[in-house]
């Protein structure tokens, strides 16, 4: 396992090397934010103290990391060394000295703006650019290793789904935040790491996206959104997230949502099986967009179709109007149209599927209709 995750690193790395060579830059600046990870099986602490791996196109990388945090670093030779810092040492000289006379660099997106800032100031002729650039073509290609890990998110939180379906977690009566704890609950007891989200909206709450669970009791005979996905982490430290949407209805459901639903089902459907490779991010959007317009309700599918995932929530690719990009085997995104009527109620649907050679591999296979609850 260890010398797996070693020889993993390695090549992401190596293919980091050469997207690097491809746009001219000489060094890759990593902080906080889900590159790291990915490429060392070590996530910084979004804290002050600046921790940095330092990539230069040739040569050794290296960890700039408070002493405090060292302790926690799995130290991989092949891939990086590391270079801890005391309190009373300045971590941005350290930094500037390692890229010398470097004058192009790519730097994490999330990196906080002051070390961004403090680095600029300490080394002149550093020319910037955003390290996505780089890391988010690499990241949204998505190996045999990775797309097991999804499918085992997916599976954790299709399961939850399956029991709010069954009816098996209590809804009327508590409220959305309630239900939004328990779901948390229920992704770690799952296998997640993490909890990232559990959007819980009922009634005309589900008419607003991402919509925050409050205190609004939910009732009887009205729709219940629930959104929800974590991380789940794999022995190398390195995680991967999973993010579904299912609706619910308590009671019999109004027959003029029931009509609403039927076209987010078609939608989402065929969506869906019009996955793969060749065929453009923008043309699924298309695809579930016609059929939502088609059917009157054009105006209330207020986002776009989706985003990749992977060891972030929303990555490379987004399914959306102005994305030409074709889709490669390996890729994996969101689909997850929606209908929002506002002051009423709304809907949305969401599944990840990853791009196959034979057409689509969908990773939630839990039932997608309405669930209507007696
Ligand atoms: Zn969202
Ligand atoms: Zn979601
Ligand atoms: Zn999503």
């Amino acid at each position: 396992m260890a010398a797996y995750a070693v020889a993993m690193f390695a090549d992401r790395m190596a293919l980091a090397r050469k997207a690097m060579a491809e746009h001219d830059i000489d060094a890759l600046l990593l902080s906080v934010g889900a590159d790291l990870p990915y490429f060392t099986g070590y996530e910084a602490m979004p804290l002050e103290r600046l921790t940095m791996l330092v990539v230069p196109r040739e040569g050794e990388a290296t960890l700039v990391i408070p002493a405090l945090e060292a302790p926690r670093v799995v130290p991989r030779d092949e891939v990086f060394t590391l270079r801890s810092w005391s309190e009373t040492e300045d971590p941005i000289a350290i930094v500037a000295e390692l890229l010398g006379s470097t004058e192009r660099a790519a730097i994490g997106d999330q990196t906080w703006s002051r070390f961004t800032v403090d680095l600029l100031n300490a080394s002149p002729r550093l020319w910037l650019s955003r390290a996505s650039e780089i890391t988010g073509p690499i990241r949204a290609v998505k190996s045999a290793d990775e797309i097991g890990r999804l499918r085992q998110a997916a599976s954790a939180v299709d399961l939850i789904a399956s029991r709010l379906q069954a009816g098996e977690i209590d809804l009327v009566g508590r409220t959305e935040a309630e239900v939004s704890a328990e779901l948390g609950r229920q992704i770690l007891a799952e296998g997640h790491g993490r909890v990232n989200f559990a959007i819980v909206a009922a009634g005309e709450n589900a008419a607003s996206p991402h919509h925050h669970p409050g205190d609004r009791v939910i009732a009887p005979g009205e729709v219940v959104l629930c959104d929800f996905g974590g991380t789940w982490f794999g022995d190398d430290g390195v995680g991967y997230c999973s993010d579904i949407t299912r609706c619910v209805w308590t009671g019999t459901p109004d027959p003029a949502f029931a009509e609403l639903y039927d076209v987010l089902y078609t939608a989402q459907g065929e969506q869906v099986r019009s996955v793969a490779s060749g065929v453009s991010a923008q043309e699924i959007d298309r695809i579930g967009r016609a059929v939502i317009a088609d059917a009157g309700y054009g105006e209330y599918f207020v986002h776009r179709t989706g985003h990749g995932i992977g060891v972030e929530a929303h990555e490379d690719p987004y399914i959306v109007e102005g994305n030409e990009q074709p889709l490669e085997v390996g890729h994996a995104f969101s689909i997850e149209p929606g209908i929002y009527i506002a002051g009423r109620w709304g809907a949305r649907l969401e599944d990840i599927v990853v791009v196959a050679d034979t057409g689509v591999d969908a990773l939630n296979v839990v039932d997608h209709h309405l669930a209507v609850l007696a």
